[in-house]
């Protein structure tokens, strides 16, 4: 079968390479390149994980392709310091990262992969010969026999025609955004910790990127909104939200972190699943039409991979007609 895939974040990228000795695969990638949420921003010298910080690992799935990776040196063990309301800890969960960026899993899942980058998917067109994708300049491609968005929910709900099945769970879930701000010193800072967790709005974290392994040595620092207090703000002007997440975070560090050499604030539009669909994919078979992705399960990287992988046992494994 011809396939399209949406989306080059994680669900994307297991979900190709599960599929691609069985079938044809075309991925299609609004973005540069892979990586999705799971992405790093560089501003020379400095580097950022601007969306996931780190994940863990519960499924047993999960942990052997970790481990698999982290055989190949694009995975580590980050043993972060979190303070929490003033105690400075060693979480008790291994934290993981992709190594020397959050976007190397990715990046190393699309080699070989049919990775069309930089085509925002506008539209779909259902023809005699099957799904066309329809981009943002107007272009055609395919056709195709199934397509499967791993999109952020309200965004493959926009995609899919109205008959799509799966519209009454793409409705019910929920997500948020949040604010990431990038600050890179000349000097290194005088902090205890390597990640603050806060309860306090506007800041929900805060992490010292340069303390994750294989990241560059120049100082950066990464402050992340309250998802909560981000969906609130979403449209403030940039320079309101950098000045609040700068106040507050400085009060937090006890620094005035205004002084940074570099500053840049990022909007994710969706970043969180506080209310996830509660089933690890979409699935019309009628249409030919799937989505998974993070928001199926819940809101970590974990979930991504868990909502594709299912998904690829389930095409995998279905009766051919
Ligand atoms: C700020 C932030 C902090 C986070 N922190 C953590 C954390 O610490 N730990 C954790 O486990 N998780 C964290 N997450 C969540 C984690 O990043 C996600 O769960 C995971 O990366 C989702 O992967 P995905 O493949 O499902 O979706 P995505 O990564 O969103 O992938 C979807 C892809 O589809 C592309 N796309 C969308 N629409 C189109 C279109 N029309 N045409 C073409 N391409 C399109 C997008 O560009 C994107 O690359 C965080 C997320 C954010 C934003």
């Amino acid at each position: 079968m011809n396939i399209a895939i949406i989306g080059a974040g994680l669900a994307g990228s297991i979900l190709a390479n599960r599929l691609c000795d069985f079938h044809n695969v075309t991925i299609f990638e609004k973005a540069r390149g892979p990586g999705g949420r799971m992405s790093t921003r560089r501003a020379d010298p400095f580097a950022f994980d601007h969306g996931a910080q780190y994940f863990t690992a519960e499924n047993p799935d999960f942990q052997d392709f970790l481990a698999e990776m982290e055989m190949d040196g694009l995975v580590g063990a980050w043993p972060d310091q979190i303070a929490l309301h003033g105690d400075v800890r060693v979480s008790e969960k291994l934290k993981y990262v992709a190594i020397p960026g959050m976007n190397a899993i990715c990046k190393y899942l699309a080699i070989d992969m049919d990775l069309r980058t930089q085509i925002h998917i506008e539209s779909l067109e259902r023809t005699a010969e099957g799904w066309r994708l329809v981009d943002k300049k107007g272009a055609a491609h395919g056709p195709f026999d199934w397509v499967i968005s791993t999109a952020p929910s309200v965004q493959t709900a926009a995609l899919f025609p109205s008959d799509f099945s799966g519209h009454t769970a793409l409705r019910f879930v929920q997500m948020q955004g949040c604010f990431a701000l990038m600050l890179g010193f000349d000097q290194p800072l005088t902090l205890d910790w390597s990640a603050l967790k806060s309860g306090e709005p506007p800041i929900g974290w805060m992490a010292i990127n340069s303390t994750k392994p294989g990241r560059p040595e120049p100082y950066a620092l990464l402050i992340q909104s309250d998802n909560a207090w981000a969906e609130a703000h979403l449209e403030d002007e940039p320079e309101a939200v950098m000045d609040a997440l700068l106040e507050a975070g400085s009060k937090l560090a006890d620094l005035d972190l205004s002084v940074a050499a570099h500053q840049k604030l990022h909007r994710w539009r969706y970043a969180a699943t506080p209310k996830p669909a509660g089933q690890p994919f979409l699935f019309d078979a009628e249409m030919q039409l799937a989505a998974c992705g993070d928001w199926c399960l819940g809101s970590k990287v974990e979930a991504a991979f868990s909502s594709a992988s299912a998904l690829a046992d389930h095409i995998l494994t279905a009766p051919k007609a």
